[in-house]
């Protein structure tokens, strides 16, 4: 059997950075990471469509779900200093007008190399190839697979989420069986099934800045972006921010809510009918089709003119009544989509739900229940939308583990 001071399980975003601090912080001690694929970091590769959107410069004003549990890791590594820390790496990061911060080489494998080869700088060995299957306590020691013993264990192996990149929910078993609890697991940040008849038609059209809200018997989420529309359901990180709370409803209720969509936030219900009566007088010629081009696709703009029931596409704009014009009006602001359910844990860029907050020490992030046990990033009931929130919660977490505080 090999022994280590620590084993980390799960060879990604948080498993590594808790393996890199654990051996900064204390370099005597020998530190492994136990990862189940031929390689570590696969995760990271595919994050931000291949950029990595590494963490989000305002992830302190986000909203997470869990986030009081969140703040003391997130105030102790905040995305400054998780960029201070891979500038330390030798990687240059530069930040966007909403905060996401990225490698100045828009490539994942650059955060990735920048990992690795500080775990081999720094001597962290690392094992592939290897499931973790079974932890078993031992005294005050824990057994791993019965082939490794270890002092400390953090347990980093991600939710039940895009399994083919390696995290598909082997994680709970392993915590239940050293006393966990897990919250109900739903898929998060995925496309939205539902109401496939209305948005067909507008196939791989996008728009951007509209604001959904989803609804079920009152106002679930709201949310603000782009969303695109698919030949399931919407798409677009607007809609796919939805998802959680889309599917929890669903679960819970047995009802599918609605989303309704704002193609116009920035204008009012009478701001629209005064320029769509300005229409009339400017382009009263045309027929239906092109009422709606001056800001939206023009596909979009007919789904919105069959959903106010007015489609006819010989109609004249000039022929609009009042009334007629009001409905459109009305379905630009209030546009609504049946959402039946989401793409699923295969498509989903995050899990919603984990190990219980209350069962872990927020300041260590050492289990309540199992001295020497610690958890990091996605395995726990925290998550929060696109943008660098997610990583940046992995980060956080797994450093704040990585100092292996009692
Ligand atoms: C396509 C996609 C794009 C994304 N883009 C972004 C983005 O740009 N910005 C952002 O903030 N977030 C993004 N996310 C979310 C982010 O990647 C995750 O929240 C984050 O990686 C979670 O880190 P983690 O280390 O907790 O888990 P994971 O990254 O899932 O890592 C878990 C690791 O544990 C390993 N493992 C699992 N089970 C076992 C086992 N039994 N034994 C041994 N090893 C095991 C897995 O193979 C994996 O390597 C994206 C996610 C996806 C899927």
């Amino acid at each position: 059997m090999k022994n280590y001071d620590l084993i980390v399980v799960g060879g990604c975003s948080a498993g590594i950075v808790a393996a890199i601090n654990a051996k900064r912080l204390y370099p005597q001690k020998s530190v492994a990471v136990i990862e189940k694929l031929p390689r570590i970091g696969k995760k990271l590769l595919a994050t931000g469509n291949g950029k990595c959107n590494i963490t989000n410069l305002y992830a302190l004003e986000h909203d997470y779900v869990g986030k009081g549990f969140t703040l003391y890791a997130q105030n102790r590594y905040n995305p400054n200093t998780i960029v201070s820390f891979f500038e330390g790496l030798g990687l240059i990061c530069y930040s966007d007008s909403c905060g996401r911060v990225y490698p100045e080489s828009n490539m994942a494998a650059s955060v990735v190399d920048a990992l690795r080869f500080e775990l081999e700088r720094l001597g962290v060995e690392v094992i592939c190839d290897t499931p973790v299957t079974d932890i078993k306590k031992n005294g005050s020691d824990f057994v791993v697979n019965d082939e490794y013993r270890s002092k400390k264990i953090i347990l980093a192996v991600g939710g039940k989420s895009s399994p083919s990149q390696g995290s598909d929910g082997s994680g709970y078993p392993l915590a239940k069986k050293l006393g966990h609890g897990v919250t109900n697991l739903v898929p998060a940040l995925v496309p939205l099934c539902g109401s496939p008849e209305i948005t067909k038609p507008m196939k791989g059209m996008r728009v951007g800045e509209v604001t959904l809200t989803l609804k079920g018997d009152k106002t679930l989420a709201k949310t603000q972006g782009e969303v695109l529309f698919t030949d399931y359901g919407l798409s677009g990180i607007a809609a796919m921010e939805l998802a959680a709370s889309a599917q929890k409803y669903i679960d819970s209720v047995k009802q599918n809510p609605f989303t309704s969509i704002d193609f116009m936030p920035k204008m009012t219900y009478n701001e629209i009918v005064e320029y769509l009566q300005n229409l009339c007088e400017i382009k009263g010629f045309c027929n239906l089709d092109n009422l709606l081009t001056g800001f939206l696709p023009k596909a979009v703009g007919i789904a919105i003119c069959k959903a106010s029931k007015l489609y006819n596409g010989d109609k004249k704009i000039e022929e609009l009544t009042l009334k007629e014009i009001k409905l459109i009006a009305e379905k630009v602001k209030n546009f609504p989509v049946e959402i039946s359910g989401t793409k699923g844990f295969v498509n989903a860029q995050v899990t919603s739900g984990g190990i219980k907050t209350d069962e872990i020490d927020p300041e260590t992030m050492q289990s309540k229940k199992c001295k020497g046990l610690y958890f990091a990033g996605e395995i726990i009931d925290v998550d929060g939308g696109c943008g660098g929130f997610n990583l940046q919660w992995a980060w956080a977490s797994g450093m704040l583990a990585g100092e292996l505080r009692d």
